[in-house]
Formats: C-alpha cells, structure tokens, sequence
C-alpha cells in the first residue's frame, strides 16, 4: 500500500491564530505549510476573550482581502492554557486571566461577522502546538521522545514520548512551566509560587534590570540590556540559570527525552547568550547515565512556531489520506 500523502484539494488553505498576552498573531498558510499572508496586531494586557476573537477575526479577514482565498479548510488557534479534550474549552489561562473560556466558539462567531465565511475552528495548548510544528518540519524532525518550551510571560510544554503526545486524561500534561523549583520563591499567576515560570521568565529577568514585568516588549529590553554588559550582577545570573537548569534537569529526569527545544520565546531569544551559564548546572544536577544522549537545542522555526503549529493542526485533517495507507 502507498503511504504517500494524497491531499484533498491543492487550493486548500487554512488560517490560524496564537493568542497571547500582549498581541494576537494571524497566518494564512497553503498546504505543505506555505505561509500566505501574517499578522501581528497589539492587544490589551490581557484581551479579553471577547475582543481576542475579534481581532483574530479581523486581522483574519484582512488577510483574506490580500487574494481571493481556495477551499478555507479550517481555522487552527493557540493559545496560553489549558485547553480541555473534547470540547476544546480553555479551563484556565494564567497569563491572560481566563476560566472556562469557549474561545472556539467565540472565534466561530466573529470570523463569521468578518469574513462570511462559517468555519470549523480547533483550539489548542501554544506549547503542544509548537511542538507539533518542530516536530513536522523543524528542530524535532525525525524524533520520537522531545520535550519542547515556549513563552515569555508563561513558559509552557510540549512532550512528545513513545512518538505520541503526552496528553493526561484530560489534555493538560506537559505543564513544567508550573513544577516549582524554589519553595520561597515569587508568587506566580497560577497561584502557586515558585514556580518555573515565576523564577525564570519575564518577572525574574525584569527585577533585576528594573524593567516591567508586562512589557510587551520585554524580550528586547532584556537583550538590550544584555548587549550593554554589566548590568546585571553575577550573583543574579548565576541563580537565574540555575533556576533554569533546575527545571530541564527535572525535565531529563521525568521524560528520558533524546532532545529539548527551546522555541518561541524569551529562552529561545537569551538562550546564546546564557547557555554556557546554565548548561554546566544542567550537567551538574542531572544523572549522569541520563544526561548522556540528550540534547539542548533551540527551535528551527523560531518567533512564529507557535501559529505555524496551529496552522499544522488545522490542516491535519487535509494530509489524512481518504484512501488509507
Ligand atoms: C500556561 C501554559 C502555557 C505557557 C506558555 C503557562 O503559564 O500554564 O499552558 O503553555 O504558559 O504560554
Ligand atoms: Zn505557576
């Protein structure tokens, strides 16, 4: 039997959309991943579930307007949480202070108002989503067991292991952003403390520089500061990246993982300019019969993983050959 992919219809097409705190990002992409159309557009701090649907819509239908589109086959959306199997409703999204949010069907409605066009939308994990993209045509090509981060006010998982996502009973695994690596540290928007999250990303880096925390663009003032030297004391350096280690060690030992990526995001931006700090302490803190064989990498995909991986979800259903292997 063939197992060559056989898709549906070559016009087909897709949009797909990553809601983050402080902006919302909006593809339009061909099958074979082809990228069409993209769009960036700013946000309130965090949008509301209300108006993160319309201006995904919005910036959905000016894309659209760009050329007349092919067979629409599905809308893909990533977002900061957890997102319930089945159903697909987000039960909790730190970052952007949501609850049992339906953004699906949110995102349903204002694309209609926008667009005209009825479509089928899938929601799903940023982090799971990322993976999903390296995973087809990036950093975890070819692999099997690969645990992938992301974020910059969050930090999020993905765990491929076995070749399979790791889901949990009700789609949530793969929260490490949450395993807490230091008992007295910061409180974090999940409303526990210490958290990986809290001690390595936005909140940790911004204290030392005297930045803010929410700032949009907080991964370039942090470089920026970087680039400038000095400013940062060794000391705060050195208890960031062995915060940092602390969670990847935790991570070699819970997966057996061959890689871990480090995509979208404010690790994935520092990560040349820190590795050689947090990569000893990684050494240090894991087995050394599990460190062996496991590699630290960043992502191929870079800023954009994310929505290009929600894209990947939405056109899933088009790669299924309708014939079987
Ligand atoms: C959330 C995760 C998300 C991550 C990155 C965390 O705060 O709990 O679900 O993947 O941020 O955005
Ligand atoms: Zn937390």
């Amino acid at each position: 039997p063939s197992l060559e992919v056989r898709p549906r219809d070559g016009g087909a097409e897709v949009l797909a959309g990553y809601v983050d705190v402080h902006a919302v990002q909006v593809v339009r992409v061909g099958l074979g991943g082809v990228v069409r159309g993209r769009r960036t557009v700013a946000t309130p701090a965090p949008p509301s579930p209300e108006r993160a649907a319309e201006v995904l819509a919005g910036a959905a239908a000016a894309l659209l307007a760009e050329s007349p589109p092919g067979l629409l086959a599905g809308v893909g959306v990533a977002v900061p949480g957890l997102v319930r199997a089945g159903d697909g409703v987000i039960a909790h999204a730190p970052n952007l202070d949501w609850r049992d949010v339906p953004l699906a069907a949110l995102v349903t409605t204002a694309l209609e108002d926008a667009t005209g066009h009825r479509l089928r939308v899938d929601v799903a994990n940023d982090a799971d989503l990322g993976l999903l993209a390296e995973h087809r045509r990036g950093a975890a090509a070819g692999l099997t067991d690969v645990v992938y981060l992301c974020g910059t006010h969050g930090l999020g998982g993905g765990v491929l292991t076995g070749g399979h996502p790791l889901t949990g009973h009700r789609g949530y695994a793969g929260e490490v952003g949450h395993v807490s690596v230091d008992p007295d540290g910061r409180a974090c928007r999940c409303g526990s403390r210490g958290c990986w999250e809290s001690e390595t990303l936005a909140a940790a880096w911004a204290e030392p520089f005297g930045l803010d925390g929410d700032a949009p663009d907080l991964a370039d003032l942090v470089l920026a500061r970087l680039a400038a030297g000095g400013v940062v004391s060794r000391r705060t350096r050195d208890k960031l990246s062995r915060a940092f280690a602390r969670g990847l060690a935790n991570i070699v030992h819970l997966f057996d993982p061959q890689a871990v990526v480090l995509g979208e995001g404010l690790w994935h931006r520092l990560w040349p300019e820190v590795r050689e700090d947090v990569m000893p302490w990684v050494d240090r803190l894991v087995m050394p019969a599990m460190r062996a064989g496991v590699s630290v990498r960043t992502s191929a995909l870079g800023e954009g993983s994310t929505v290009l991986g929600a894209a990947e979800l939405a056109l899933t259903p088009l790669l299924e050959d309708p014939l079987g292997p």
